[in-house]
């Protein structure tokens, strides 16, 4: 990479090579767990079944269109009707990302704090970075039903934990998308650490606050009244 390479003039696949190494070097690919899209134009570039993010080339991408048509490339990863639904519910994003990171994972595995939030509003960072985070009920990875997990759910979100599974994310590029699931990783971990204490949460109208300035969705009771 050259100091004149900017991030404008990179292309999808070069996007989607750098949120792989992103996601390992933040700690939340174990194993060769986890895959992330980037849709470019009616295109979707895609990691393959069991790539390792951190070691990621061009290469090694699927190319599918909207429909989930392999195109190019090799294999896409089996997790694909999860990230075709994201990009339906959110059409102005153009990353997603499946992690199977620890705290997200363990917290999958608990019963969700609320209906429209698994994880409790200890910290304003989550809120401000993905807003609410529900509960998706369990299917098995790679069943299309994964999708209409997603498409079905009347709740807006950017990010949700997939029960006893891991997190998805989505957002409109490469930093979005991964800082907001560093944020969801980090406030399971919190959730975690504090569970079973008397812990405080951040006063319900000051959720809809943060989450209303940062244009992030919180349908909670507050913000509906
Ligand atoms: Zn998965």
């Amino acid at each position: 990479m050259t100091a004149t390479t900017t991030k404008t003039a990179k292309t999808a696949a070069e996007r989607l090579v750098d949120a792989g190494r992103a996601l390992v070097a933040a700690g939340l690919s174990p194993g060769s767990s986890g895959n992330v899209s980037v849709r470019d134009g009616e295109q979707l570039l895609m990691t393959g079944t069991g790539t390792m993010l951190g070691s990621l080339t061009v290469d090694d991408l699927s190319v599918l269109a909207l429909d989930g048509t392999v195109l190019a490339g090799p294999k896409p990863s089996k997790e694909v009707a999860l990230h075709l639904a994201l990009y339906l519910k959110n059409p102005g994003h153009r990353v997603v990302v499946h992690v199977h990171s620890p705290s997200a994972v363990a917290l999958s595995c608990l019963e969700p704090w609320s209906e429209h939030c698994a994880v409790p509003p200890l910290t304003p960072y989550s809120l401000m970075r993905v807003g609410q985070v529900p509960l998706l009920p369990f299917v098995a990875p790679g069943d299309p039903a994964m999708g209409s997990l997603v498409t079905d759910s009347p709740l807006p979100f950017r990010a949700a934990l997939l029960s006893n599974h891991g997190s998805v994310v989505s957002g409109e590029d490469v930093d979005r998308a991964v800082l907001g699931a560093v944020e969801v990783e980090e406030a399971c971990r919190i959730a975690l650490l504090t569970q079973g204490a008397d812990r405080r949460l951040i006063p319900a109208d000051q959720v809809a606050a943060i989450t209303a300035a940062s244009g992030m969705p919180w349908t909670g009771p507050t913000a509906l009244g």
